[in-house]
């Protein structure tokens, strides 16, 4: 197995809190798209910042594409899709990404090519001219989705990327993840949809701020003799409460 994250024994705790991840230890595996699962408060943003660079850590604790997680040499490679959407309302879908792009340190001749694609890839051509403020939340999502996309990078991590849309979307969007995937890049993507988790290579099932079960979602239901990952998860959760 080829590795695009480690994680070490990591515990991360806010002022005062509890832990919001408690000794967590997890390979992610290249090629794949891996699925963080839990409700809501079970860690995963936490986690997916301590990937992504986002919180200080020690060197050893988290090792991303056989970097220390936040290298600056990761930035080309690894791309983040935050919780809260990070682009201009008070520009067009085709500003923001050209702005993106030149960010990423494309040259000027290169700019308009790449948004292209990236407007056809997260379907948003017809809407390259409008300003974000006035799209809908699914669309500003995608926006946002084809900020992360510009740069081709190796590892992309997204954060909720489907919540709130609806089901045609969601479909539309993990069609473009396994696109990306057959195309060799490695998905790190959280949610708290147990429904969605079946679409995943491979799950990481969390639960107040621990991995609770790690595998394969047929593995995971064979495991616990579940129909379905949401009655995987209650077993697990069952099986450690007793
Ligand atoms: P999830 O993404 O699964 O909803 P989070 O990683 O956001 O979970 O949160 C895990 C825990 O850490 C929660 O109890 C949350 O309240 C707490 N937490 C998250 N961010 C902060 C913060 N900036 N300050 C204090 N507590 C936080
Ligand atoms: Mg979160």
């Amino acid at each position: 197995m080829n590795v695009a994250v480690t994680i070490r024994d990591l515990s991360i705790t806010y002022a005062k809190k509890d832990k919001a991840l408690q000794n967590v230890s997890l390979e992610i595996p290249t090629g794949r798209i891996t699925g963080l699962i839990g409700p809501s408060g079970s860690g995963k943003t936490t986690l997916i910042k301590s990937v992504v660079g986002r919180l200080k850590l020690p060197t050893d604790k988290v090792t991303v594409l056989d970097l220390p997680a936040g290298s600056a040499k990761l930035r080309k490679k690894v791309a983040y899709m935050a919780q809260e959407l990070a682009v201009y309302h008070d520009l067009t879908v085709r500003q923001n990404l050209a702005y993106f792009t030149r960010v990423l340190g494309f040259k000027y001749s290169g700019v308009k090519r790449r948004v292209n694609e990236t407007l056809r890839a997260v379907d948003l051509y017809d809407k390259r001219n409008s300003m974000v403020g006035n799209l809908s939340g699914g669309q500003q999502q995608r926006v946002s989705l084809g900020v992360a996309l510009l740069g081709h990078p190796k590892l992309l991590v997204l954060d909720e990327p489907t919540t709130g849309l609806d089901p045609v979307l969601i479909e539309n969007l993990w069609q473009l993840f396994h696109e990306l995937v057959e195309d060799g890049t490695t998905i790190i993507i959280s949610s708290h949809s147990m429904s969605e988790a079946a679409r995943c290579d491979d799950l990481v099932l969390m639960r107040s701020g621990k991995i609770i079960a790690t595998g394969a979602p047929k593995k995971l239901m064979k495991q616990t003799g579940a129909d379905d990952v949401e009655q995987a998860f209650l077993h697990l959760v069952k099986g450690e409460e007793e």
